[in-house]
């Protein structure tokens, strides 16, 4: 394993680890709108369970989301219940924002 895969103290470093060291460059418009309304009727909601960033929570009976810590998978565009109903509009943040990845 290569050092920079490890914590201070030699440990390997958790996906949690590493989304923390990445920088984020918050874009004021929004590039992720999601119809929450779509979201009432999405029994498997796997959103909640795809992005490893947690952008997407289920919170006193609604669908919660926060673009702000996006690392710009995707993923839940891919699997989501409702896209073809137009549920998540997603697209890249504008040039000079979103993520800077320090893992690649
Ligand atoms: S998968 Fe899509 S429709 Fe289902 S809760 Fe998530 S964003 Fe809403």
């Amino acid at each position: 394993m290569a050092a920079s895969d490890e914590s201070e103290s030699g440990e390997a470093l958790t996906v949690e680890d590493r989304l923390m060291l990445d920088l984020f460059e918050p874009d004021e418009e929004p590039f992720i709108i999601v119809d929450t309304a779509l979201c009432q009727r999405c029994v498997p909601k796997p959103c909640l369970y795809v992005c490893p960033a947690q952008v997407y929570v289920w919170e006193d009976n609604q669908l919660l989301y926060n673009p702000e810590g996006c690392i710009e998978l995707g993923a839940c565009t891919v699997v989501c219940d409702r896209i073809g109903e137009g549920a998540i509009r997603w697209d890249y943040p504008r040039g000079g924002h979103g993520v800077e990845f320090k893992y690649g």
